[in-house]
């Protein structure tokens, strides 16, 4: 609907822009193109076969199919099912099994990977994939082409059309099922409708003052939660524009921030990382450049320090998860507020609280479990209802797994997750403080503070660092810590020098591997 109204309202303004990092021209839509190509996609799903509540399952790297079939989806009544384009076998297969995905639409290939041969493994071992898509083939072998397909003119050999009449989604009907990132395990389907998807960008816009005349861009796949919400659900609904990049490059995307004119990126603490690297000295005009989000994963102060300096945007603080839409908790910039004590506070229509292990609330400034409910708490895990079920407290408040401090303003500083804490002797290591502090070091470039077995106090904490120079040693990082009045007891007491941190593709640190690699 919100597409059709914005397709009258501003035919020819910009929908979506995107840049290609291998040289190809940028791909421009406007809202009266979207429009119709999204219609004519949905009659090519119909004709297909899919059917109302099917999943059809999108690897498509960032691009402008990704959207219009998205779209194209609802208008059906069908569900999209995005995968990001890094995964692989196992992991799609794991998805379309549990999804039990008639379609698989995914590029002929991207980075270098065929998932052209990729596609064709998985449909052999998965019964229920009986049509694969791809996008950009000129020989399709048992795959169909997406411009052929789905775009093809009536009556062109290989189109496929079929009836949308009265087919299109209901508010309550299931929207997208998004997996998560797989930081602590094994990767949840999410179930959001229409209804809390729209709530999920409502929040955004209200939260963030964003208006119409947005140009919005992301450095994540439009796949993962944070880019299906920040870069293509919201700024559609709002009638703006977003730019894509399919694949993530600093130096394109400080140009695209440039020369689209960017207003307001999201990206997690790895771009925003990036982005200052290489703006230092590339020294771009990035006047257009209003807001900077990042969230996804704890975000060290002195980044919220340096984004002011170098990028000269106001930077938010965002808190969320999959299962309840992005963002929950904000935190603007704010002098008042300081980014070393809180993470902010819920939007509008989410409600918080902090308990301990019995659901009694906490008191302010003790550390317990984060709960949430609110309009855009998703329906629940696909295919796992009992998963789902285990992180609902009695009353029915959704537990996050996360561990959070209430600040005493309503707002809330987050701990890190419950899986990652270190009991060093049943004291517990403030894991975020002491990743923050160690980053204030000069020759620490990336760090994790993750646990390692031991015989006396159960667990200690090692610093695993990605070192810039000269790798520090432990008596270095303790005469640091020291130096910033850090407890004796919260200091690392192993470190590990590695050249990168094991992450997802949205950019998390995946310290489940590392505690893994430190007992082997
Ligand atoms: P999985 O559930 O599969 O292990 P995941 O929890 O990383 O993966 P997402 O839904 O993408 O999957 O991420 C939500 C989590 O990200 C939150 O539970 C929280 O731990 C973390 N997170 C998000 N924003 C922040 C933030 N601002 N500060 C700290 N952590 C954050
Ligand atoms: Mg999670």
């Amino acid at each position: 609907d919100d597409l059709r109204r914005a397709a009258r309202d501003h035919p020819d303004r910009r929908a979506t822009v995107v840049w290609h990092t291998d040289g190809r021209d940028t791909e421009t839509l406007t809202y009266a193109e979207l429009e119709r190509r999204v219609e004519r996609i949905a009659a090519g799903l119909a004709g297909l076969g899919v059917e109302h509540g099917d999943v059809v399952t999108l690897q498509l790297p960032n691009s402008w199919q990704l959207l219009a079939t998205t779209l194209a989806c609802a208008r059906i009544g069908a569900v999209a099912g995005p995968v990001l384009p890094i995964m692989r076998k196992r992991e799609l297969t794991f998805m379309t099994s549990l999804t039990k995905s008639p379609v698989y639409i995914g590029p002929v290939e991207h980075r270098g990977f065929s998932h052209a041969d990729l596609s064709e493994e998985v449909a052999r071992e998965v019964a229920s994939i009986r049509h694969r898509i791809l996008v950009g083939v000129t020989e399709t072998g048992t795959a169909l082409d997406f411009d052929t397909a789905l775009l093809g003119e009536p009556g062109t050999d290989g189109a496929f059309f079929g009836d949308i009449e009265g087919r299109e989604a209901k508010p309550d009907d299931l929207a997208y099922v998004m997996f998560t990132s797989g930081t602590t395990g094994e990767p949840k389907g999410v179930m959001h409708s229409h209804n809390t998807l729209h709530a999920t960008n409502r929040m955004q816009i209200d939260a963030l003052h964003l208006g119409d005349g947005e140009v919005t861009a992301m450095g994540s796949p439009t796949t993962h939660n944070a880019g299906w919400t920040w870069n293509f659900t919201m700024p559609l609904l709002l009638g703006a524009t977003c730019v894509h990049i399919d694949n993530w490059d600093a130096d394109v995307m400080l140009r695209i921030l440039e020369e689209e004119r960017v207003s307001f990126f999201m990206g997690a603490p790895p771009f925003l990382v990036d982005l200052i690297d290489r703006q230092r000295t590339e020294k771009r005009d990035l006047s257009a450049l209003k807001t900077f989000a990042t969230g996804s994963a704890p975000i060290p102060p002195v980044l919220v320090e340096q984004a002011r300096d170098v990028l000269g945007c106001r930077l938010y603080a965002l808190w969320g998860m999959t299962e309840n839409g992005a963002p929950t908790i904000t935190r603007p910039e704010d002098p008042e507020m300081r980014a070393a004590e809180s993470d902010g506070s819920p939007v509008p229509g989410m409600e918080i609280r902090v308990v301990d292990e019995d659901g009694a609330l906490v008191e302010d400034g003790a550390t317990g479990r984060l709960q949430v409910r609110g309009a855009t708490q998703c329906l629940g895990y696909f295919g796992r209802p009992e998963v789902y079920q285990d992180n609902l407290a009695e009353d029915g408040w959704f537990d996050t797994g996360d561990l959070a401090r209430a600040d005493g303003h309503g707002g809330i500083r987050i701990a890190g997750r419950d899986k990652d804490v270190i009991s060093r002797g049943g004291e517990k290591v403030p894991v975020v403080e002491v990743e923050a502090a160690l980053l204030r070091h000069p020759a620490i470039k990336d760090v994790a503070v993750v646990a390692y077995p031991d015989d006396r106090l159960g667990e200690r904490a090692c610093a695993v660092i990605v070192p810039q120079g000269e790798p520090p040693e432990l008596p270095a990082l303790r005469e640091h810590l020291d130096g910033l009045g850090m407890a004796k007891q919260y200091w690392p007491e192993r470190v590990e020098h590695v050249g990168e941190l094991p992450t997802t593709p949205s950019g998390k640190v995946q310290k489940f591997r590392l505690r893994e690699q430190l007992v082997s």
